[in-house]
């Protein structure tokens, strides 16, 4: 008789599907965790401020590609992403732990550089590098970044506290990040046929500085302080603006409507994505790595924000009944798709 059990292929569950899996059972044990698994971070209780924790992998060849990632961007990079997760909470970034798996293709010198662009991130969002672990690897560099952050505990913000009727916000611009990344990918492409191409980048410094060295938006984080703004709930744009917005979505159990037009996106994107004959609105929903904030907040809440450059207001939430869905130019609604890992990207 057969005995083992049946193997499951990971893609027909997807990264949140395996994820799903990986920690439906866990039952919390300590009254210092506030949340565990399932929001951007988890939140720990030590006293009058709350601690909050998030980790980020970065595996070369499926997150970066040295062919056009200079190690200092990448180290930068690998920090950010993690802080991105703290402001996510409301929270701001103290301290970061950082692990690295190393084969023998990379010099001592080639690790310094990466660390100086970890230094680059710690020095300019005021946080200290606490400790970390270094190990071999048989292939390639992979970097895993933990990171904690301080916030009072009555302003930490979850993915979860959207209400019917708040309106659905987004800071700066989005789909640049992935225009900058088609650009590095078909100079590329180029210069493996012709060493002696130069790369064709002029002009385009914004979306490449999207891709290449993001920034997290603390400075968000102290302008809801300053504006006495608390997100009803939030997420920070790493996987592309639809698969976030089901993310609130979900975790609040309502529906929304995003309005197309309402969607910011850069001349720079725009002009990328004309290019190559991508629809730039594809790159804001489904590119990802952007490291914006998708929030929520109550109507009475409009004036605080209504001309402040940073935020747009890009639709408003609705009862889970009424689904998620995108109000076209053309004024038809049509269901919003959440893009997820499983299709091909992380
Ligand atoms: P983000 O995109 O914000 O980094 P993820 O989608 O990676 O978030 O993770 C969602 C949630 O699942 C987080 O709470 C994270 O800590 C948790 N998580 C992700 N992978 C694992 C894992 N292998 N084991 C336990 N928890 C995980
Ligand atoms: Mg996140």
């Amino acid at each position: 008789m057969n005995k083992e059990k049946q193997q499951t292929n990971i893609s027909e569950l997807g990264e949140f599907g395996l994820i799903e899996r990986l920690t439906k059972d866990i039952q919390l044990k300590n009254s210092s965790t506030i949340k565990g698994v399932g929001d951007d971070a988890a939140i720990l209780d030590y006293g009058n401020e709350q601690i909050v924790v998030s980790t980020d992998l970065l595996t070369e060849g499926v997150h970066f590609n040295l062919m056009y990632v200079p190690l200092k961007h990448l180290g930068y990079k690998a920090v950010i992403v993690n802080l991105s997760d703290v402001c996510a909470m409301n929270a701001v970034p103290k301290q970061i732990v950082v692990s690295i798996a190393v084969s023998g293709k990379f010099s001592v010198e080639a690790i310094e550089e990466l660390y100086s662009g970890i230094y680059l991130a710690c020095n300019k969002y005021g946080v200290d590098l606490v400790g970390g672990d270094t190990t071999s690897s048989l292939t390639g560099l992979t970097i895993s970044i933990t990171v904690l952050g301080e916030v009072e505990k009555e302003k930490v913000v979850m993915r979860n506290g959207a209400k019917s009727n708040d309106l659905l916000c987004v800071t700066g611009d989005l789909g640049g990040a992935y225009m900058g990344l088609q650009l590095l990918e078909r100079e590329n492409e180029v210069y493996k046929v012709n060493r002696n191409m130069q790369p064709q980048l002029v002009g385009y410094d914004y979306i490449l500085q999207r891709q290449l060295r993001p920034e997290a938006r603390i400075d968000i984080v102290s302008a809801f302080k300053k504006l006495g703004i608390k997100p009803t709930s939030m997420i920070d744009i790493s996987d592309g603006l639809s698969s976030e917005i089901h993310h609130l979505c979900k975790n609040s159990n309502l529906g929304c409507n995003v309005f197309e037009d309402k969607i910011p996106l850069d001349f720079q994107t725009k002009k990328m994505a004309e290019e190559m004959n991508i629809n730039p609105l594809v790159a804001a929903l489904n590119g990802g790595e952007d490291y914006e904030l998708l929030f929520t907040i109550p109507i009475s809440d409009y004036e605080k924000i209504k001309n402040d450059p940073d935020f747009t207001i890009i639709g408003h939430m609705t009862e889970a009944i009424e689904g998620i869905h995108l109000i076209t130019t053309g004024g038809s609604a049509i269901p919003l798709k959440a893009q997820g890992w499983n299709h091909g990207k992380e």
